[in-house]
């Protein structure tokens, strides 16, 4: 607790099995094999397997370890696992002993007939393999259960269908690594190996008081809250961003960052975000599997450390109308194994050719595939957010900045960047403070997808959503254009002239992406649409472009998605979408039918029974008659609209499973939703506080 110290460089990665850990405790020719494997591919003998498995057994088993799982991420967008114990059948005497084999270690093969697979897999057919992602470390999980090892998987189906989020975004990392090295040899860079797309994602979170947490239905089957007139006080002061951290709040982060410095997860930036109750993380960025994995590790470690806290977490991405949302900033880069970092401009950008051509190639891909962007950071809470009046926009456009846009223009127009615009410095005024370097471009945080120095932030991730889809989009439309770059420019007689050329085409083709305004604005949209871009709205919109014509022969190319997988894909959002509302809906209706309206009736019982008394005693009830009125109706409203969501539920469940009836819940379901919630938090305004059957807004934002 308080002043209690702990020495960060000695528990960090203490719970990793971590590349040093193995060098130390396997024989070097192991060693040697496993890191080649590692780093270039391929398969471990089952005699290394072995191995290296009873040496991580033996490291487990020392740090408490009890049992191993094959830790994978179905679509369900979270982590699955199932506990499996080292105990093996007791010898004679009754004694047992802890065994982990090769096998084990680097298959699992878990029943996968109740994840969803989106008709990939036939019910009867329920096998399904976890494989070892020996990219990504193994860990100790320390949690009520004991200590578990755990072993980052992909998970396939029987016929090698993915079906999980691991093992595309796997396959597109390979896809971009091979491209951008063609990329890279062009320029005469013989030593690179192989280019890693490099990942930090920020992480916004609300916490709550668990007794409050718990008083209320909403938050707890839904995440979110579906009821709840706004506090008095919002985020209008802009007093939270930035703040102060409160002491509770502090306890907290404290245990948070020593859990994930343990599990090897570089926690380095902590603060209070905009909206009251709610901060955020950031880890440094690492190779972009570790930082999906790692993401995972964050999400599920706040929600633990909430639990020892009193709190609980929401990692929804909008629970509290009228205020922010949280998000997740996807930081990403590419750069090779050299040490050379693609998306780094260098002091004079106009000159850097080969950053000229990456920069071509990402606007174009960004353009071309701007829809499957745009579904990539599509879930059902994102939907609060994307496009419905909250940051970021729902159109994709690319924020460069004003030196690169600057230097974009110059050879759009003449073909040849002669200058280029200069950071300069930065006068403080005051003699005592130190001038300071300018960078030569300002922020724009209004923007979905901006160049940010060295790298590019996509910033519609939503913050309980898995960062693996965005960055396989990412990768994946990147090497594409990385790829028709190469086809063109490997065969060019005049190497120089020939990138020229395809620079100024790319970037003239496709500069209709580049937007440095302020994306929040109304100008913004029409401007946006008289520019062809897509402005898809919803979550269930965005669907359908994983399976369009240019989507499908994309990711073949590149053996990223089959054909089948994406279909299956489309499924498994559609039905989640429904899925989801219909929780939201059955919760609502539960709320309202068994708390909301008896406490009202209850009410207008208490004042009507007031107004008679004061009636009877001569004095004038006039105000306590209108507020009784005024309660009535609102009761009345109230079950109108009740009545109707539950009608428009009842047809919902009646329709068959798809597009169809995906789309029903989000125009009829949740219009039904709203208009049920309009008139319940217009009465939690004129009913008494203490008959309300909840904690309000204020009670949980300004109360933890
Ligand atoms: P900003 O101020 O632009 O938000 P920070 O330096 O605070 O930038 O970084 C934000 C996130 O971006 C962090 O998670 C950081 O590790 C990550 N990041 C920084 N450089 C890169 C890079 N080259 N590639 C990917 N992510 C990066
Ligand atoms: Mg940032």
């Amino acid at each position: 607790m308080m002043g209690e110290a702990f020495n960060v460089e000695e528990i960090f990665a203490k719970n990793v099995f971590t590349l040093g850990k193995m060098k130390q405790r396997l024989p070097k020719s192991v060693f040697k094999e496993v890191k080649a494997v590692m780093d270039r591919g391929g398969e471990l003998s089952l005699e290394t397997a072995d191995v290296v498995a009873k040496a991580m057994k033996d490291w487990a088993v020392e740090n408490g370890a009890t049992h191993y799982t094959h830790w994978f991420q179905p679509l369900t967008g979270i982590t699955a696992e199932k506990h499996d114990s080292f105990v093996t059948h007791p010898d004679e005497e009754g004694k047992t002993i802890m065994e982990f084999s090769g096998k084990e270690l680097i298959k699992g093969e878990p029943d996968a007939s109740s994840f969803p697979s989106g008709g990939l897999r036939a019910t009867f057919e329920a096998r399904g393999y976890t494989a070892w992602d020996m990219t990504s470390p193994a860990f100790l999980k320390e949690a009520a259960t004991g200590v578990i090892l755990c072993i980052p998987t992909a998970f396939c189906s029987y016929t090698g269908e993915a079906l999980d989020k691991k093992t595309p975004l796997l396959r597109s990392m390979e896809a971009v690594s091979e491209q951008a090295l063609r990329i890279v040899r062009l320029f005469k860079n013989e030593q690179a190996e192989k280019v890693v797309a490099s990942v930090g994602s920020e992480q916004e979170y609300f916490l709550v008081d668990k007794e409050k947490y718990l008083k209320r239905p909403d938050l707890v089957f839904a995440g979110r809250t579906l009821f709840g007139a706004p506090a008095p006080k919002g985020q209008e002061m802009e007093d939270h961003y930035f703040g102060v951290i409160r002491e509770r709040i502090g306890a907290y982060m404290k245990d948070l960052n020593e859990e994930l410095w343990k599990l090897g997860v570089t926690a380095k930036t902590q603060h209070n975000e905009v909206a009251p109750a709610q901060h955020e993380l950031a880890p440094i960025y690492e190779t972009a599997n570790i930082a999906v994995d790692h993401n995972q590790i964050v999400m599920e470690t706040m929600k633990r450390v909430a639990i020892h806290h009193d709190m609980r977490c929401l990692l929804h991405e909008k629970p509290f109308a009228g205020v922010n949302g949280s998000g997740k900033h996807n930081n990403w880069s590419l750069g090779t194994d050299t040490g050379v970092n693609l998306l780094d401009p260098g002091d004079t950008p106009n000159e850097n050719i080969q950053f000229l051509l990456v920069l071509a190639c990402i606007m174009k891909a960004v353009d071309t595939h701007a829809d499957l962007l745009r579904q990539s950071a599509s879930d059902v809470g994102n939907d609060h957010r994307l496009g419905a009046n909250e940051a970021p926009p729902a159109i994709i456009s690319m924020f460069l900045g004003e030196q690169l846009e600057d230097v974009v223009r110059q050879l759009v127009e003449t073909g040849i960047a002669e200058t280029c615009k200069e950071g300069g410095v930065l006068e403080t005024g005051v003699s005592t403070l130190p001038n300071l370097a300018k960078d030569a471009t300002d922020r724009n945080r209004t923007s979905p997808f901006a160049f940010t120095g060295n790298k590019f932030e996509f910033r519609m991730v939503g913050s309980a959503d898995s960062i693996a889809s965005p960055n396989t989009i990412l990768n994946a439309i990147v090497a594409e254009a990385f790829c028709e770059a190469a086809d063109v420019l490997e065969k060019a007689a005049d190497f120089d002239l020939a990138v020229h050329d395809l620079i100024k085409e790319y970037m003239t083709k496709h500069q209709r992406i580049i937007f440095n305004g302020n994306g929040y604005s109304e100008e913004w949209i029409k401007e946006a649409e008289r520019r062809g871009l897509p402005n898809i709205k919803s979550m269930v919109e965005a669907v359908e472009s994983l399976t369009t014509d240019k989507a499908v022969k994309l990711f073949e190319k590149f053996h990223i998605f089959t054909k089948a997988e994406l279909e299956s894909r489309e499924e498994v959002l559609y039905e989640t979408y429904a899925k989801t509302i219909n929780i939201e809906a059955l919760t609502m209706i539960d709320m309202a039918s068994r708390q909301i309206i008896p406490a009202v009736v209850r009410y207008t019982k208490s004042l009507a029974d007031t107004v008679i008394a004061v009636k009877g005693a001569g004095a004038d009830a006039s105000v306590q008659a209108k507020l009784l009125d005024q309660v009535s109706s609102g009761l009345a409203q109230t079950k109108t609209a009740l009545e109707k969501l539950q009608k428009a539920v009842e047809e919902a469940g009646a329709m068959q499973e798809g597009k169809e009836q995906a789309f029903f819940y989000k125009n009829v379901v949740c219009t039904a939703m709203e208009d049920l919630r309009r008139p319940v938090d217009r009465l939690e305004m004129i009913v008494e506080k203490e008959a309300w059957p909840y904690p309000t807004y204020g009670d949980l934002m300004f109360e933890v």
